[in-house]
């Protein structure tokens, strides 16, 4: 019996182009003018501190706060999963979604598959790269409203990378379920390798035209779950 229903972000609730048509392009115009603004706020003393260090430890040289600026915008370039990168974005798009500047994106049947869900008492939870405060602001701001009440748990990088089976055995532990109880939705196969690894069920989804892996069950959207879930797929 599935309890506990797990949703990658991008390409899975929401349309991948957000994150790199709106969320990204408004960091990176955005980033030099807010850490300069910034400069004393200690979250972004603490990123750029990161930044020189890890230009330290890759290139062995000493580097300024401008140039660490320059080096998170190739980062942004090079969509580089970076701890200190990934704070910076979420205090600049926070501003940005409270300002209203955009909103979150979902797919429109998303809204009302989580309700049925939360219906049938399953419990919802996010894992994403993005981090945790930018998973909340996307769908606290979404185009649907205000999505994060129905969400119980929110992962990210910090319990270890998608593509790694322990990162889903840690969040069947931090559930306190068996990895059997929960379904993981997402988009990328190697993501749903690992989580199946880890005893996971699983399910692909394809949007906008994604051409499906052989290996799992796949749906174009989340209309197609059947209700009620069962273990049987
Ligand atoms: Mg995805």
């Amino acid at each position: 019996m599935i309890r506990f229903i797990l949703l990658d972000i991008e390409g899975t609730t929401t349309d991948i182009q957000f994150v790199h048509k709106v969320l990204f392009p408004y960091s990176a115009e955005r980033l030099a003018d807010y850490v300069a603004k910034n400069i004393a706020n200690i979250e972004v003393q603490s990123a750029l501190a990161s930044v020189r260090d890890t230009v330290q430890t890759e290139q062995g040289r000493a580097i300024s706060d401008e140039e660490a600026v320059e080096t998170l915008l190739q980062w942004i370039q090079d969509d580089r999963k970076h701890t200190a990168l990934k704070q910076l974005q979420g205090l600049i798009w926070k501003d940005g979604f409270e300002q209203g500047h955009y909103h979150g994106h979902v797919y429109p049947e998303v809204p009302k598959a989580l309700e049925a869900w939360k219906q049938q008492g399953i419990g919802l939870g996010i894992y994403s790269s993005g981090s945790v405060q930018a998973q909340k602001l996307l769908f606290g701001h979404s185009v649907a409203g205000d999505l994060t009440p129905y969400f119980s748990h929110y992962f990210d990088t910090n319990v270890g990378g998608k593509k790694e089976s322990d990162s889903y055995r840690e969040i069947a532990r931090q559930l306190a379920l068996a990895p059997g109880e929960i379904l993981f939705l997402s988009d990328v196969e190697a993501e749903l390798d690992a989580a199946s690894e880890a005893g996971l069920q699983v399910t692909q989804l394809l949007r906008d035209g994604q051409v499906a892996g052989s290996k799992y069950p796949a749906i174009t959207s989340f209309e197609a779950i059947q209700l009620p879930l069962s273990a049987s797929h």
